[in-house]
């Protein structure tokens, strides 16, 4: 079926017929307009050779019109009470498998079975960060991601390198480049959301920025890099750390960063050198 002939779901009243009320506290905000859900699989640049994750396929709209484009979907869907509605409206598809879980306690290598894939997915806005590591940190990673999420948290992603990076974009910049790629305004969702979203889309480097036997201990340093907001990066690593000023000072001073400055204003190749010397001092 080609996505244009696709009819579409009418959320209100699958939701009424099986006696369900959108859960706010699972960020139930369902996307129904099918202009929009085929924007988002022509952003992610779905083939039919691609096999595709998405978390939250809700009562399966977006579902759907990813299985038109798609060689294959893996739907992981949280909320037990909507896989009976979700898999009728998903009947008449014979590559998408839903999975009813917590995304963020099934790693990808339990489900997929392809060398690569995409993640497609209109996403809560409390599990963005968690499972973007989740997502970024695990083998197999994604060739590509394409978020629906709250703009502003879209905004924070996508911050230029050293200059008010949250730990977050830092998180995110390190495994790909993140990119607005549209914006939807918060009366195309059923039920509206307080706040507008974005369509977020994360390029995957073959490699993280930083090299991955750093990974670990670069994350460990960032955390404590911003533990403390507002806090130079000399009190914050010695707080995070739990080591002396006079020890960060010395870390800080060998690879020429200025222990005044604050975590969010370095670029990930200073983060990278700062974790190098300190796995080697330590
Ligand atoms: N994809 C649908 C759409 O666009 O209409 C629904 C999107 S709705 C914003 C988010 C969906 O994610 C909900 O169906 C919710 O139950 C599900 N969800 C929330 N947390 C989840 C988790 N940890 N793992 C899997 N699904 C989750």
């Amino acid at each position: 079926m080609s996505s244009s002939t696709i009819p579409p779901l009418n959320t209100a009243a699958l939701l009424r017929e099986y006696g369900l009320r959108p859960k706010k506290k699972l960020g139930q905000n369902f996307l129904q307009d099918p202009a929009i859900l085929d924007k988002i699989v022509r952003i992610a640049g779905v083939t039919e050779k691609d096999t595709v994750l998405e978390i939250g396929p809700g009562l399966g709209s977006l579902t759907r019109h990813l299985a038109a484009a798609a060689k294959e979907v893996l739907a992981v869907e949280i909320d037990e009470d909507l896989i009976p509605p979700l898999k009728v409206s998903l009947s008449g598809y014979a590559n998408i498998t839903v999975i009813q879980g917590d995304m963020l306690k099934i790693s990808p290598s339990e489900i997929i079975n392809a060398p690569e894939y995409l993640v497609v997915a209109n996403i809560p806005y409390y599990i963005t960060s968690a499972l973007l590591r989740h997502l970024l940190a695990n083998d197999p990673r994604p060739r590509s991601m394409v978020l629906t999420i709250q703009k502003e948290v879209a905004k924070r992603i996508c911050a230029e390198e050293g200059k008010k990076m949250s730990l977050l974009a830092l998180s995110v910049q390190v495994y790909g480049k993140p990119e607005i790629a549209a914006n939807i305004p918060a009366g195309a969702f059923y039920p509206p959301p307080k706040v507008d979203s974005a369509v977020i889309q994360i390029e995957l480097y073959n490699e993280p920025r930083i090299p991955t036997h750093l990974l670990d201990d670069f994350f460990r340093l960032a955390k404590a890099g911003y533990s403390q907001k507002r806090k130079t990066l000399r009190n914050a690593l010695a707080g995070g750390l739990r080591i002396s000023t006079t020890e960060v000072e010395d870390l800080l001073h060998a690879v020429e960063i200025d222990p005044r400055r604050r975590a969010e204003t370095l670029t990930l190749k200073e983060w990278g050198g700062l974790t190098k010397k300190w796995i080697e001092i330590r």
